[in-house]
């Protein structure tokens, strides 16, 4: 039996808040020159300070990572058919919708959790005009393959690389691949500006055609040249991120503690994603799979009776949306997302709280299992 301890809730992710004083120094610029926001110093200063850490260039800054993929389609001209993943945060899907574009799901690998490319020429037709792939929990995707496919069809590629921040392939930013690179600064990111995004692009054209964009498409005082969005990123937002930023190693270090501590001690339990052995981990999501999703709801129930709650990242699978035309069935995906749970991981986590979490797991597992035989 679990007694039931008094704590405070344990979600999967808590939102990091850096230091308050120095946060207060960079809203006391705020208010000395009344400039809140139409790209203000510091997100002057933040885009610089981004492009320096990830090793990027032709960063722009935007209001969230929903934004930064719409945007993205409509800069680089994508039309028509998407080649895409069916497991990821439904934004992924529910962008390329909103701009009346047709998502074509290609299947994932079922180690990787991302798009397998050996599936993807078998979806082109001619109406595809571009791949939207994921870099989900972080883990890169086959980067060099997918470009290979596009480059010999004609595709663009756009990464939705929301939880890839700071993630290295091969010794360069993983966001330096394809066409564009998105990221979301969202609260329950591993790097937030609250609410706030970025796109990351290959060409400088692309880039200036997007800073228009995000500002109307206005380019002057009295010059509209483009059809445009409101999509900018606030002076507020911006000082978070700068404060969040300067405490950004700490956050590694100490997420790639729990998430050694998850690993050591759940690897005789559950099964984990395979990961890209040429890029880093940002220890961003500890997904763990069960061997069916009878076992994965049992664990949860468990630990959501004494207040820690994992989150089912990501279910259900992209595919299974209704307001989608029929689909042909991505059975990988939906196998994986039945059975796949991303256990609570944020600095601040404190080694009771985890050993708790792996204690009633590792609990639920066994007795389901001496039940079962
Ligand atoms: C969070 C997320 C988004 C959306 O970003 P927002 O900043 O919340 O709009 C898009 N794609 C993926 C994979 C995400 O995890």
């Amino acid at each position: 039996m679990i007694d039931r301890i008094e704590s405070a809730m344990i979600n999967v992710t808590r939102t990091y808040l850096p230091d308050r004083i120095k946060l207060d120094k960079y809203i006391d610029k705020i208010y000395s020159s009344a400039w809140v926001t139409n790209n203000g110093q510091l997100v002057q200063e933040l885009t610089r300070r981004l492009e320096e850490f990830l090793n990027v260039q032709n960063l722009l800054l935007v209001s969230n990572g929903t934004l930064a993929l719409q945007v993205a389609y409509r800069v680089l001209g994508i039309k028509r058919q998407v080649i895409t993943t069916p497991f990821s945060f439904v934004a992924t899907t529910s962008t390329l919708v909103w701009e009346k574009l047709e998502p074509v799901f290609v299947d994932i690998d079922p180690e990787t959790f991302c798009i397998d490319p050996s599936r993807i020429e078998g979806s082109i037709t001619p109406e595809t005009t571009a791949i939207v792939p994921v870099h989900v929990f972080g883990n890169a995707c086959d980067v060099e393959k997918i470009e290979r496919i596009a480059q010999k069809h004609g595709l663009k590629t756009i990464y939705d690389g929301a939880h890839a921040f700071g993630v290295r392939y091969k010794g360069e930013s993983l966001l330096s691949y394809g066409d564009a690179a998105t990221l979301s600064f969202h609260a329950t990111k591993l790097f937030h500006t609250i609410e706030g995004g970025a796109i990351v692009f290959k060409r400088k054209k692309d880039l200036e055609k997007a800073r228009l964009m995000v500002n109307f498409g206005i380019d002057g005082p009295d010059s509209v040249v483009e059809l445009g969005i409101n999509a900018k990123m606030n002076e507020f937002q911006a000082a978070m991120g700068l404060c969040v930023l300067d405490e950004i190693e700490t956050i590694f270090e100490q997420r790639c503690e729990l998430w050694s501590y998850y690993q050591d001690s759940l690897k005789d339990h559950v099964r984990f994603q395979k990961r890209n052995c040429q890029c880093t981990n940002n220890y961003s999501y500890f997904p763990v799979l069960f061997e069916n999703e009878k076992k994965l709801i049992e664990v949860k129930k468990a630990l959501t009776a004494v207040d820690i709650n994992p989150r089912r990242y990501f279910y259900p699978s992209l595919d299974t949306l209704g307001y989608l035309q029929p689909q042909f069935m991505q059975a990988v995906s939906r196998d994986i997302a039945s059975r796949i749970l991303c256990l609570p991981i944020y600095p601040g986590l404190s080694t009771d709280e985890i050993r708790k979490i792996i204690t009633i797991l590792i609990c639920v597992q066994n007795y389901a299992l001496a039940r079962s035989s």
